[in-house]
Formats: structure tokens, sequence, C-alpha cells
């Protein structure tokens, strides 16, 4: 299949791999060339923009940051798009946008989804992301063949914007589950205990998680490198805030972790993977 892909960082690029390596035409498209074109071995043919990157291409991609990217990227393909393609957006947006988008797009009978992934750089890698759409149904059937070469389970939401919501609701739970995770690890440390066995004795009961399990080594080991940003995470839980406003639901947990991941960042983390949240727990307890 001819496929443009749009954003080429931590997620993105490794996504695109693996649709290269399973036969597909990839064209890539990134802010910053120099990502797109790390690709360029592998097969990727580089684009010099988005809208030399989609044109012709039978589905499009993208996964760049934050609301204003993706309205971005659509603003400057719209010109190169045509009737019967359809564009897939795997970002973490904002699900009011993602519902103008797909139907700003459908007046040119172009079909769109919001296609948001949960499963970090690793599932990007090994293609074992978990992908919640939104949008038509036959648009998410039309995506399926792909989506099998990129996640374990590929789940159809509802109508446009149904996607972005799961995944809001997924990082709600991700955000706290990252919270136990660390409270967890520096409480046993701070009483003696070896924080690895700890690990492995309560990580296959009824504590166990993603985030133990792949951020707890980390915390651990004190490797703050990023697999998610922690200002990503930030936008992510600013944009829950925001549906949870409209739909007035309170989430006094949510509200807990946003003002974590806010000190994380004023403590210099906000380039740092989320489990530098953990260096908020340091500060608190004014361990050295
Ligand atoms: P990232 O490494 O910062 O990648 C984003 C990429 O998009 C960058 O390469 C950036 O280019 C490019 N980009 C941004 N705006 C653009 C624009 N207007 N035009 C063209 N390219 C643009 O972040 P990521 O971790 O891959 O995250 C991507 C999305 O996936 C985010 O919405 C994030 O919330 C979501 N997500 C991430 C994870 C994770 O574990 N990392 C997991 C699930 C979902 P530059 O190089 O110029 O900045």
């Amino acid at each position: 299949m001819e496929i443009a892909w749009i954003g080429t960082g931590i997620m993105g690029a490794p996504m695109a791999l693996r649709l290269l390596r399973v036969g597909h035409r990839v064209r890539v498209f990134n802010r910053t060339p120099e990502k797109a074109r790390a690709l360029a071995n592998d097969g990727a043919i580089v684009a010099a923009d988005a809208a030399a990157a989609v044109a012709g291409a039978e589905v499009v991609f993208i996964m760049v940051s934050d609301t204003p990217d993706v309205e971005a990227v659509v603003t400057k393909a719209e010109p190169a798009l045509k009737a019967g393609q359809l564009v897939i957006d795997m970002s973490t947006i904002s699900p009011r946008a993602e519902r103008a988008l797909a139907a700003r797009l459908k007046r040119l009978g172009v079909d769109y989804l919001d296609a948001p992934v949960s499963g970090g750089d690793v599932g990007a890698k090994e293609g074992t992301l978990t992908i919640m759409a939104g949008g038509e149904e036959n648009a998410f059937e039309r995506a399926r063949p792909l989506f099998e070469h990129l996640g374990r389970r590929a789940t159809y939401m509802g109508a446009s914007g149904a996607g972005q919501m799961t995944k809001l609701a997924n990082q709600i739970a991700v955000a706290l589950a990252l919270e136990a995770a660390s409270e967890a690890i520096r409480f046993a440390q701070a009483g003696g205990l070896e924080p690895s066995r700890v690990l492995e004795a309560i990580g296959a009961g009824a504590a166990g998680s993603w985030q133990l399990a792949n951020l707890g080594p980390k915390i651990i080991a004190g490797d703050y490198r990023p697999g998610f940003f922690i200002k990503l995470i930030r936008k992510d839980l600013r944009l829950v805030a925001d549906a949870a406003r409209e739909s007035k639901v309170a989430l006094p947990g949510l509200a807990m972790m946003a003002s974590m991941f806010n000190s994380a960042a004023a403590l210099g983390h906000d380039l740092d993977g989320t489990q530098a949240v953990a260096a908020v727990l340091d500060r608190l307890a004014d361990v050295k």
C-alpha cells in the first residue's frame, strides 16, 4: 500500500518502521527533517513537506504532539488530499478538535479516524500497542489490517472523538498507577527493603501493573530517560481536565497527578520520562 507517515518521533518512527518491514511503501515527513531521514536506510521515502507526503497515498498516518500540531499538519496536507483517502490521527489530542477535523475532511470525501494508542515506546517497537478508534466504522474496518501490524488490540469505540475520549480515560488510570508504583518503591526503599525484590514479590500479584513492571525498574535505577515525556503527560492531563469540566465529573486523583507532573516539570524534568515523577516524591521527603 502507498502510505504517508507524518511525525517520526519516539512513537511515530518505530510505528512507520513496522509498516515498512511488512512491505508497504511509506513516505515520511517530520518537522525536524533529520528524524524522518533516519528512516531512509530502512526504505522510507523522505518527503519535503506534509503535502508531498500525502499526495497519492491511500492511507495517511499522523503521529505528532498536540492538538495545534495535528491541525497544522492537516491544514498543510489539505490541498493535496483527494476523495477516497483515509487519514488516521494516532496522536493524543482533544476529542472536540478531532470531531471538527473529521467533519472538515468529510467535505472533501476523505475518511478520518482518531486512533490514539497506549503501550509506550516499547509497544511501538514491538507492535503491541493498544489502539482505540473513533470515526465511521467502515473506515475502521479499512484500517484494521494496518492496525494489526502496529498493535495487539484495536477497538472501535464509536463516532469521531470516541477514540480520544477512551485514551483520556486510559491516561487517568496510567497517571494514578504510576503514582502508586512510585510511592510503593520509595516507601520500600525508605523502609530498608531491596526494591527490585519488592517488585518481584508484588509485581505478579494484585499490585501488578504496566507502570510497575516497565517503569518500576527505571525508578529504582534513577533512569529518567524518556519513553513518554513529562511534557506530554501534562498535555494529556490538561485534555482530561478540559473534557471533565465539560461533562462536570470530579476527578480528585487526576487533579493531584496534574500537580505532581507540574512539580516534576518545575524541577527540570519536562523532557524526561514520566517515571521522573518519583523525583517529586524525593523532594517532598527531602531524600538526598
Ligand atoms: P515526540 O517524540 O515528541 O514526537 C512527536 C513528533 O511529531 C516529533 O518528531 C515532532 O517533530 C513531530 N511534530 C510535531 N509537530 C509537528 C508538525 N506540526 N509537523 C510535523 N511534525 C511535527 O512524541 P511521541 O512520544 O512520539 O508522542 C507522539 C504522540 O503520541 C503524542 O500525542 C503523545 O501524547 C502520544 N503518545 C506517546 C506515547 C509514548 O509513550 N511516548 C504513548 C502513547 C501516546 P520535532 O522533531 O520537530 O519536534
